[in-house]
């Protein structure tokens, strides 16, 4: 376990030629405090927890001093922001301090959001608030305890500086960590420059940094295109089964290594809806969640265009052909898993479908029915469960679903005990809900009490456990949040 000045940074990005970055120092907190640490992400980077009790952990997470090794950047990007292609965007207030490698030999990107102005910043302030830093640092640790690729993030650095969004707010910053920060508009940025030199470095510093099987490859370009492509399907596969919506799928916010990157305006699902919108300044419904199998496509495709020099049309083409496969494969894995079967059979997609609508039309909270299908008891009737059929506006129509259910349950010789814990390790009992996080985000605001932060971050650590005390963080929201609309501002 190392100290702070002791962490071992290895800054790859900053070796790259100046067209890739601007060096750029964050503009310090003038009294920060620790908000919350996260204990496990700290872990990753080999950094001993006790460290974050020092007084210099909040200086160097708060802008007023910079690591020993750390090379403080700015990356450049672009992107395709709800489809306009924006020629520059650029992290214009986030900082990548440096990459730390562990002993295990992994890389892990130190960037500090709400880091104050780079030469990116277009004009805006270069902070971030306290509330959407908050909804960041949770949802890293949310989805990674659900197996989703994601960012993590370290700890939260407070201020009582002023940032002005729609009222006036307090700033924070917020330590994520991802093995990369690459995005499809990095690669973007070049293409539209026309300099194909660029876009070659670029994808030969990710292919040895992030894909170093395909490095050898004499096909590498496309095979990285290829494994961009499936690896991006999986992980919406991956969003789509849990009831996760982004927010912001612009081809800024989509990550070379397929993970989830930028949380912005997200959302879980409470009551089932396929066309739900958590950007309430989405107004077309461009991310909608069911939308985002499709834009995954469209924001891969956006990459493999930049790849034109690499590649030819027709390598792109097969390379972008592993998508919809790829998606349906892990999406029907994964579903099949969250219904209990161990078997394919015809009329699944419909079962399921039939569910799904089900669920729409009832207002049926998505999360909270599969965790209780986990119960389901194939001895008796459908018509008998009742903590699923009181969920229902017509438990009739349940009852139906619940027969066909339990035929094709019975098709494989089903044994409840045995699918009930299979059903229970991939059917979440507690997810980010934005009515919890939003409880932290009101206590942490207004009564400076951070607690609620830490026993969600808990609680969400272990989402597929029964956690005696906390079932109030399954519960479906209250009225109040139940159509909490989220700012884009942040
Ligand atoms: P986001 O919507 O957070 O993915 O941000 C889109 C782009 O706007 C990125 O280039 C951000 O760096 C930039 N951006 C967002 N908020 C700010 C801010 N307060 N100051 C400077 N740049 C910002
Ligand atoms: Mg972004």
């Amino acid at each position: 376990m190392r100290r702070l000045e002791e962490l071992q940074f290895d800054n790859t990005y900053a070796r790259l030629p100046a067209a890739f970055h601007s060096k750029v120092s964050p503009t310090p907190f003038p009294a920060p405090y620790l908000v919350s640490f996260n204990p496990a992400a700290a872990e990753l980077i080999d950094l001993d927890p006790r460290e974050s009790e020092r007084a210099e952990f909040v200086e160097y997470f708060g802008g007023r001093r910079t690591l020993p090794g750390a090379s403080p950047l700015a990356m450049l990007y672009a992107g395709h922001q709800f489809g306009s292609y924006v020629p520059q965007l650029g992290d214009g207030r986030a900082i990548l301090l440096g990459e730390v490698r562990n002993t295990r030999g992994d890389k892990w990107d130190l960037h500090l959001k709400g880091a104050g102005q780079t030469p990116y910043s277009r004009g805006f302030d270069g902070r971030a608030v306290l509330r959407s830093t908050i909804r960041e640092y949770l949802c890293g640790e949310a989805m990674h305890a659900l197996g989703i690729p994601t960012s993590r993030a370290l700890c939260i650095v407070g201020s009582d500086e002023p940032v002005r969004r729609e009222t006036i707010e307090t700033a924070a910053m917020l330590v994520r960590m991802s093995e990369s920060h690459v995005r499809f508009g990095t690669f973007e940025v070049f293409y539209y420059r026309q300099q194909p030199e660029r876009v070659r470095e670029l994808a030969d510093y990710v292919i040895s940094n992030h894909f170093t099987e395909l490095a050898a490859a004499e096909d590498k370009y496309q095979q990285f295109l290829l494994e961009v492509a499936r690896r991006t399907a999986r992980l919406i596969a991956k969003w789509q089964a849990v009831g996760f919506a982004h927010g912001v799928m612009n081809t800024d916010n989509m990550s070379v290594l397929g993970l989830t990157l930028d949380y912005g305006p997200f959302g879980f699902l409470d009551d089932y809806r396929a066309g739900f919108v958590c950007n309430h300044s989405d107004y077309s419904g461009r991310y909608a969640f069911d939308q985002q199998p499709a834009v995954g496509l469209w924001n891969v495709s956006r990459l493999a265009q930049t790849l034109v020099n690499l590649i030819t049309v027709e390598e792109a083409t097969t390379a972008l052909g592993v998508y919809q496969p790829a998606f349906a494969a892990h999406y029907g894995e994964l579903v099949r898993a969250k219904l209990g079967l161990t078997t394919e059979a015809d009329g699944d997609a419909e079962l399921l479908l039939d569910l799904l609508s089900l669920l729409e039309a009832n207002g049926v909270d998505y999360t909270n029915f599969f965790r209780r299908l986990g119960n389901f008891d194939t001895a008796t009737a459908g018509a008998r469960h009742d903590e699923l059929r009181d969920m229902f506006v017509e438990p009739e129509a349940f009852d139906a679903w619940a027969a066909r259910y339990r035929a094709r349950l019975h098709a494989e010789a089903s044994a409840d005990a045995a699918r009930k814990s299979r059903m229970d390790a991939v059917n979440p009992k507690y997810v980010l809900r934005n009515y919890l996080a939003q409880d932290a985000i009101t206590a942490a605001v207004e009564r400076r009490d951070y607690t609620e932060i830490e026993r969600l971050r808990e609680t969400l650590s272990a989402p597929f456990k029964e956690q005696p005390g906390r079932e109030r963080y399954a519960e479906s929201p209250p009225d109040w949040g139940k159509r909490l609309a989220v700012s884009c501002s942040s």
